[in-house]
């Protein structure tokens, strides 16, 4: 039984356990070595080089997430300073996240990894990349870290279980271990379930569950959305450097680049969206309304007094042909079919009528979402309840000596370095404050 939580030693029984951590021996367990846990490691090493560190992860090696991240280039966080601002990319967590992100912001993110040997470079999005666009340099610091005194590694090793002793020590269950090892304090950094085959298949809600811990409602996010429409399919390939989506339900609304799929769309508005509809049911027989602005610069009237203008002055130029003034060739043809205009009407001759419901449909295309990209999405949205989180800590407000950082907690952002920053200021607030006698 792993509860510390009236169930088993009340919640009296921290302040006890507390006092008997020694500085110089104490043991630090972190469960999974992503970046989360990896930054956690580093953290303690810094604020207490006596401790000795336990990293646990069930991959021959750290980090693997990390290099999927960036297309492999690594994103390592974004080039935004405005801690504020940042904080505006978490539809989930933000509130929680301002200490830790104020006590390790993007820039000192950057800093640091440049001070470990890692020259970044920010691009025109405001990513951050570093500048060899080679994500192994990144992973390459923690793996120096990994062999320094003190430090164990535990690699191939699968954390099983978790369970609090009556003395207050953890004591950690690894696959194939006859003994379990015990520690002062444990730091769960184990992820969440997106893209498992990574290593990141959920087990810490189990671990977190046992004692005590709510998990919110788990769900996908930064994900492709299937719709129903068939005409985006017939537009497969096709990209819009702006465009607007909003849902009704609910109220959201993204602006960014996307590109429609055989199936949908996808890219980083898609993406963003599919983030703030993470928690909404979504499926063939319940599908999510939603609306595309393909002119989001321009006010209806602005671009029905355009579109005239267009046709006044090349009225025998067929109306499709007219329409690529405004988008894309193959989407022009999609615009004539669905407002039942004729492609080749010549512009000259198409009513004030048609061109408001040319524009219309242009500025609020109708799409019904009937599904994500299952198994493709990449991050879990919910987690462990941030309520039950110190936040000036990581540390368990249920169980004391337990921490938690990274995408186990319920905190998840749009693309763009934000989770993995999310991760960095999590792990390096939860490392710190494991490895610190209180
Ligand atoms: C394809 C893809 C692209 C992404 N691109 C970006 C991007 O460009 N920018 C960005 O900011 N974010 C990106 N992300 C999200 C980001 O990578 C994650 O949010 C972040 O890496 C999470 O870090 P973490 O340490 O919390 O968890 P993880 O990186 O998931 O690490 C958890 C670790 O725990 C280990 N583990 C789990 N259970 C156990 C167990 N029982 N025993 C031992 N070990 C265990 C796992 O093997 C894993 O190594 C991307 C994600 C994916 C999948």
């Amino acid at each position: 039984m792993g509860s510390c939580v009236n169930r088993v030693f009340g919640t009296g029984y921290s302040r006890e356990r507390t006092g008997v951590v020694q500085y110089g021996r104490m043991k630090i367990a972190i469960i999974g070595g992503g970046a989360a846990g990896l930054m956690a490691l580093a953290a303690a090493r810094e604020a207490n080089p006596q401790a000795e560190i336990h990293l646990i992860e069930r991959n021959e090696a750290v980090g693997r997430k990390i290099l999927l991240t960036g297309g492999g280039r690594c994103n390592v966080t974004t080039g935004l300073t405005d801690v504020a601002e940042v904080l505006t990319r978490y539809p989930r967590g933000a509130g929680f996240l301002e200490d830790a992100m104020r006590a390790f912001p993007p820039t000192a993110v950057r800093a640091w990894f440049e001070a470990q040997g890692v020259p970044l470079k920010e691009e025109a999005d405001r990513r951050i990349f570093p500048k060899s666009d080679d994500g192994r340099d990144v992973v390459a610091v923690f793996e120096r870290l990994l062999r320094e005194p003190k430090v164990i590694a535990h690699l191939k090793a699968v954390a099983e279980g978790i369970e609090r002793s009556a003395g207050g020590m953890f004591q950690v269950k690894i696959r194939g271990l006859a003994s379990p090892l015990q520690f002062d304090r444990v730091i769960l950094t184990t992820g969440g379930r997106a893209y498992r085959e990574t290593g990141s298949t959920g087990d810490g809600y189990a671990f977190a569950a046992k004692f005590g811990h709510v998990i919110t409602p788990l769900a996908a996010s930064l994900s492709a959305l299937h719709v129903r429409e068939k005409w985006a399919g017939e537009l497969a390939g096709v990209s819009f450097a702006r465009a607007r989506m909003s849902v009704p339900r609910g109220g959201h609304e993204f602006t960014g680049p996307f590109v429609f799929t055989h199936r949908g769309l996808t890219g980083p508005a898609v993406f963003a969206v599919s983030s703030l509809i993470a928690h909404e049911p979504v499926s063939a027989t319940e599908p999510l309304e939603m609306e595309i602005d393909f002119l989001p610069d321009e006010t209806k009237a602005a671009a029905t007094e355009r579109l005239n203008r267009t046709c006044q002055q090349a009225p025998t130029r067929h109306f499709e042909n007219v329409l690529t003034e405004f988008v894309p060739k193959a989407l022009a043809a999609v615009v004539c079919r669905e407002t039942k205009i004729p492609a080749d009407r010549f512009a000259g001759k198409v009513s004030k009528k048609d061109m408001v419901a040319t524009v219309a449909w242009l500025k609020g295309a109708p799409l019904r979402v009937i599904g994500r990209a299952a198994g493709e999405e990449f991050v879990t949205a919910g987690g462990v309840d941030l309520t039950e989180v110190n936040p000036a800590t990581m540390e368990s407000r249920l169980c004391p000596g337990l921490y938690f950082a990274g995408e186990i907690l319920n905190i998840d952002a749009f693309t763009g370095g934000f989770n993995l920053q999310s991760a960095w200021a999590t792990g390096r607030l939860a490392g710190d404050s494991a490895a610190r006698i209180s």
